[in-house]
C-alpha cells in the first residue's frame, strides 16, 4: 500500500476528527477521513472518465492539473495517485504558453481544471488535442459524514508517482520523474530531521508545482500527521497575523524573497505599532523557520532574526533531488551562510569540476553530488540529459558548488555554469558578492554575473535594482564595497534596472540577463 495512505488511514483511526486540511479560501477544515473517501470518490470519476482505455489503474497515465493550493488539490493529487496514476501539478502562475509547454511535454491522458481557472480552460481546450478529456471538480460532490473508506491502494513502490517541472533557471524546465519510493524517503528525512509531529500546524504559503511546496510542505507534513493550513498564496499581512495566534507547535517554510517581504512588512506596518510586541512573540513562538529553494543573504536572515528571535533554518535541495543537505534543530550547532550537513539516507560529495576527483580537504571548492533513495528516477523522455547527469558510479551531479568546513557543515557557492565566475584566475562566487552587496542600504535587489572579456576571462557585474532616490555610481559603490570583499571580487560593471525579473520560484535567469544586458558577452 502507498505509504501516505497507509499513515493518513492511521491518523483517521488514532483520531477519526483530526484535522488534516485548512482551507483558507474556502474557510473550511477537512479530516484525514474526509480526505480520504474524497480522494476514493475522485479517483472512481477519474477512472470512469478515462474508462475505455484503463481498468481501474492507469498504470502511469499522466494527469496534469491546474488548482490553487487548497484542499481540492491534496484531494485531485491523491486521488490521481490512489487511480494508480503520476501526478503532474501544473504551475498557477504561469501563462497559457508555458501551460501548454507542461502540458505538451507531460503528454497527459486527462487534465483537470479546477473552476478557479474555469477562465484558463477554453484557451487550454483549444491547444490540445480533442482525445484528451478535460474534466472540473463539480462531478464529485462531498459526503457529509465520511466514514474511513477501506479502499487502500496498492502499487508497487517503485511505480512512477510524481512529475514536476524543474524551475527552468538554467534552460528549460525538465519534467523530473519520481516514484513513490522516491518521494516517501524524500518526504521521510525531512520528518526524521526536523520531527514532524501530529501535533504540529504547518501554515504552507508556498507554490504547489515545485518540490519545497509538495513534499517538504505537504507531503512530509500529512504523513506524519500534521495539520496544513493552506493558503492559496503569500501575503505578509496575513502571516504576521496568523502567527500572532498560533502557537509553540507552528512550522512556516519559504523561499528567501518571502522573508524580506516580511522584514519589509513588519518595518512599514508593524513597528512601533500597538501590535509590534505581538507580533515579535508570535513569530518567537514558532517551532521551526525554514528557508530555502535559493541562496538566504545574510542580511535578510539578520533582520529576520533581529525582529523575530528565529535564526531561520537553511537547507539546500532541488527537484531532482528533494532535500539533501539541512541545518538541524539545535539553533546552537547553525553555521551563518551554511546549508548544514547531508540528511539521514543521503549521501553527499564533493568532486573536482574538471577531472571528477573526490575531494576530502576542508575548504576546498567542488561539485556537489548526491546518492540515496531520494535521487529521481528520470528526466521524462530525456534518456540523454538523464545520463549525463550521472557518473559512471551513479552520483546525481547536481551541478552546484560547494565547500565544507572541518564539521562536515556545506557552504553553497552557486551553480557553477552561471554563479562560478572565473576572473584574472581567481574563483569567485556570485552569491558570495550578492550577499555582501544586499547588505547595503542602497539596494533592495541584485545579480552578479560574469561578462566574457579577453582580458580577464571573466568580468564581474552586477545587475542592481536600487532603493527609491538611492542610487549610487559605480566607483562609490566599489569604494564601499572593497571595505568587506577582496577588490577582484568587488563588480567592475554595473547596470541600474528598474526590476530583476524573476521565474515562479524567485528566481533569476542569469544568462537571459546577460543576454539582455551584455548580448556580446554572453
Ligand atoms: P533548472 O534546473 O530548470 O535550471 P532550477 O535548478 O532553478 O531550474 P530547482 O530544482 O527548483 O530548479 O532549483 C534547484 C536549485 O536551487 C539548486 O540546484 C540550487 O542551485 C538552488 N538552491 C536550492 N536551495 C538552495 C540554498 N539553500 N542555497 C543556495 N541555492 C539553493
Ligand atoms: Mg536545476
Amino acid at each position: 500500500s502507498l505509504p501516505l495512505f497507509v499513515a493518513a488511514q492511521q491518523s483517521a483511526k488514532e483520531d477519526p476528527k483530526k484535522i488534516a486540511v485548512i482551507d483558507v479560501t474556502k474557510k473550511e477544515s477537512f479530516t484525514f477521513t474526509q480526505l480520504l473517501e474524497d480522494a476514493a470518490a475522485l479517483r472512481k470519476h477519474i477512472i470512469e472518465t478515462l474508462g475505455s482505455t484503463s481498468s481501474g489503474d492507469l498504470n502511469e497515465q499522466r494527469v496534469a492539473y491546474l488548482c490553487p493550493a487548497g484542499y481540492d488539490y491534496v484531494v485531485t493529487s491523491w486521488a490521481i495517485w490512489a487511480a494508480g496514476g503520476v501526478c503532474v501539478p501544473l504551475c498557477t502562475s504561469h501563462p497559457v504558453k508555458e501551460l501548454l509547454y507542461t502540458i505538451g511535454d507531460s503528454d497527459p491522458s486527462l487534465i483537470i481544471i479546477h473552476p478557479a481557472f474555469e477562465k484558463v480552460a477554453p484557451a487550454l481546450r483549444e491547444a490540445v488535442p480533442t482525445e484528451i478529456p478535460f474534466i472540473g471538480l463539480d462531478p464529485f460532490t462531498r459526503n457529509e459524514n465520511p466514514s474511513l473508506p477501506s479502499f487502500s491502494p496498492s502499487f508497487p513502490l517503485d511505480r512512477r508517482a510524481l512529475m514536476i517541472y524543474t524551475s527552468g533557471t538554467t534552460s528549460n524546465p525538465k519534467g523530473c520523474v519520481t516514484t513513490h519510493e522516491n518521494i516517501t524517503f524524500q518526504a521521510s528525512c525531512l520528518v526524521k530531521a526536523w520531527e514532524y509531529r501530529p501535533s504540529d500546524h504547518l501554515i504552507h504559503v508556498l507554490p504547489l508545482h515545485h518540490v519545497h511546496g509538495i513534499i517538504n510542505g505537504l507531503t512530509a507534513s500529512l504523513l506524519s500527521g500534521v495539520t496544513v493550513e493552506m493558503h492559496p498564496k503569500f501575503d505578509p499581512k496575513v502571516i504576521w497575523e496568523r502567527w500572532q495566534d498560533c502557537g509553540s507547535s507552528t512550522m512556516f517554510m519559504a523561499v528567501p524573497t518571502i522573508y524580506s517581504r516580511l522584514n519589509d512588512y513588519f518595518d512599514s506596518h508593524i513597528r512601533g505599532t500597538e501590535s509590534e510586541s505581538s507580533a515579535r512573540a508570535g513569530a518567537k513562538a514558532l517551532r521551526l523557520v525554514v528557508s530555502g529553494s535559493a541562496a538566504l543573504p545574510t542580511p535578510i536572515k539578520a533582520k529576520f532574526a533581529e525582529i523575530t528571535g528565529q535564526v531561520l533554518l537553511e537547507r539546500y535541495g532541488m527537484t531532482e533531488i528533494g532535500m539533501g543537505i539541512s541545518c538541524g534543530l539545535e539553533v546552537e550547532k547553525r553555521i551563518d551562510g551554511s546549508v548544514g550537513w547531508p540528511l539521514p539516507g543521503v549521501e553527499v560529495r564533493l568532486t573536482e569540476k574538471e577531472t571528477g576527483r573526490i575531494i576530502d580537504a576542508v575548504d576546498e571548492d567542488g561539485m556537489i553530488e548526491i546518492k540515496g533513495k531520494n535521487v529521481f528516477h528520470e528526466y521524462w523522455r530525456r534518456p540523454e540529459a538523464t545520463a549525463s547527469e550521472f557518473t559512471a558510479d551513479g552520483w546525481f551531479k547536481t551541478g552546484d558548488c560547494a565547500i565544507r568546513d572541518s564539521t562536515g557543515a556545506y557552504f553553497i557557492q552557486g551553480r557553477a555554469s552561471v554563479d562560478i565566475i572565473k576572473s584574472g584566475g581567481y574563483k569567485i562566487s556570485a552569491l558570495q558578492v550578492e550577499r555582501v552587496m544586499l547588505a547595503l542600504n542602497q539596494i533592495q535587489e541584485v545579480a552578479v554575473v560574469g561578462l566574457k572579456d579577453i582580458e580577464w576571462g571573466e568580468r564581474v557585474a552586477a545587475v542592481v535594482k536600487f532603493r527609491e532616490g538611492a542610487e549610487i555610481e559605480l566607483p562609490a559603490l566599489r569604494a564601499e564595497l572593497k571595505k568587506e570583499l577582496a577588490a577582484y571580487k568587488v563588480p567592475s560593471v554595473l547596470k541600474p534596472v528598474d526590476n530583476i525579473e524573476r521565474n515562479a520560484m524567485g528566481k533569476v535567469n542569469k544568462k537571459v540577463l546577460v543576454q539582455k544586458y551584455w548580448p556580446d558577452k554572453a
